[in-house]
């Protein structure tokens, strides 16, 4: 089963037609592969716009549309989705994205008589709580996905666990999953990475001292000074994780409590919450695929800074040589390309990306905020390399 079905004649999918291609229609409708003279260009059984980013954009046409008639001024607290094309496109309708500073002093730039769109991965509760304070009109866009698991969280915390996150603690859904957990008065820790997770592995089966737990989560904890509200622990995973990582998050606690409190006592210390969303689990499945099917090379199209695009990015580099574009201005020539270079944290010219040999096989993945008018761009501009 699939996230979502598609029903081209739903209102939603109407109001999304801005986003749509006829190109990758017409690639979809010839079983997702562009034949050309010089090789094909391949798209996985799914990509694209997953069921809680269409929602979101939805509701955020509908906002735009309404208040413009009644001439209501229109903020969106933060991007409505990590793709800058997107963010630009509500930019260009009269839009008003507020920045950080902005929404730290929210009350100041916002009226009674405004209306405020919290975008697919919600704000912090601080920031909801004075939307409500200032009494303006609010629409919520935020992905239910999202709200199941910082449900789940608050739950765990009210009952007595402390909980491990396994996320980029600096991502919008991670910052509000904070919050709550902050604000439910539960300590929790942010894991960055498997390397991160083995660590606190460690710590708690007693392999390093306690005191270690400051220095590798610091700011990242509730309270790094005290490990012990943790020795009951619940687990989730920002929804944009790979899921093979959270397999693997889940061993690593699993051994880590069974040393430290015997496998007898597991279940009653160490709770896991199936939290990556089923958008981000079939796309990754999809693209593993896709690149199985055999690819020469393969293009990821999506914004830099969308965690699920990352992923999809790095699943591709498994198995073959793979470039993150936001959009078809970032392939320059068949020598030059115009991508993302993970150990400087910055935009990189990739030179000879392009294989020679012909015929050649093209991968082209796209995460679930890429809009398909720009995966469509991307494909036309690979196809002049087939020719
Ligand atoms: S990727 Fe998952 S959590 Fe994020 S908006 Fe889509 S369905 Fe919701």
């Amino acid at each position: 089963m699939t996230d979502e079905p598609r029903n081209p004649r739903s209102g939603q999918d109407r109001q999304l037609r801005i986003f749509s291609s006829e190109v990758v229609d017409s690639v979809r409708s010839a079983g997702n592969v562009w034949r050309l003279a010089g090789g094909e260009i391949r798209l996985p059984w799914i990509f694209g716009f997953c069921r809680g980013v269409k929602r979101a954009l939805a509701m955020l046409d509908e906002a735009v549309r309404e208040h413009a008639a009644e001439g209501k001024r229109l903020f969106l607290l933060g991007q409505i989705i990590h793709n800058p094309w997107v963010n630009e496109y509500f930019k260009q309708r009269g839009v008003r994205i507020l920045s950080a500073e902005e929404l730290a002093r929210l009350e100041r730039v916002i009226s009674a008589r405004d209306c405020a769109v919290i975008p697919a991965f919600g704000v912090p509760l601080g920031i909801e709580r004075k939307l409500h304070e200032i009494g303006c009109e609010i629409v919520d866009t935020s992905c239910g996905d999202v709200r199941r698991l910082w449900g789940w969280a608050e739950r765990s915390v009210r009952s007595g666990s402390a909980v491990l996150i396994f996320g980029r603690a600096n991502h919008d859904e991670t910052v509000v999953t904070k919050s709550r957990l902050a604000a439910a008065g539960g300590y929790y820790a942010v894991a960055g990475n498997l390397d991160q997770v083995r660590d606190f592995g460690e710590l708690i089966a007693g392999d390093r001292p306690a005191e270690d737990f400051a220095e590798i989560f610091g700011p990242d904890a509730t309270n790094a000074a005290d490990l012990a509200p943790f020795e009951r622990l619940a687990q989730v995973s920002q929804t944009t994780m790979l899921y093979e990582d959270t397999m693997r998050v889940r061993e690593i606690l699993s051994e880590a409590y069974s040393r430290r409190f015997g496998a007898d006592a597991l279940c009653e210390r160490l709770l896991f919450e199936p939290t990556v969303c089923r958008a981000t689990q079939d796309r990754q499945a999809a693209a593993v695929d896709l690149c199985k099917s055999g690819c020469d090379v393969v293009v990821v199209v999506g914004g830099f800074t969308s965690s699920n695009t990352r992923h999809l990015y790095e699943l591709s580099g498994q198995f073959a040589p793979s470039y993150l574009i936001e959009d078809a201005s970032a392939i320059r020539s068949e020598k030059e390309l115009v991508t993302y270079d993970f150990t400087r944290d910055a935009p990189a010219v990739a030179r000879d990306w392009l294989p020679e040999r012909r015929p050649l096989r093209i991968g082209v993945l796209a995460g679930a905020s890429s809009p398909e008018i720009v995966v469509g761009e991307v494909l036309r501009r690979l196809a002049e390399f087939l020719g």
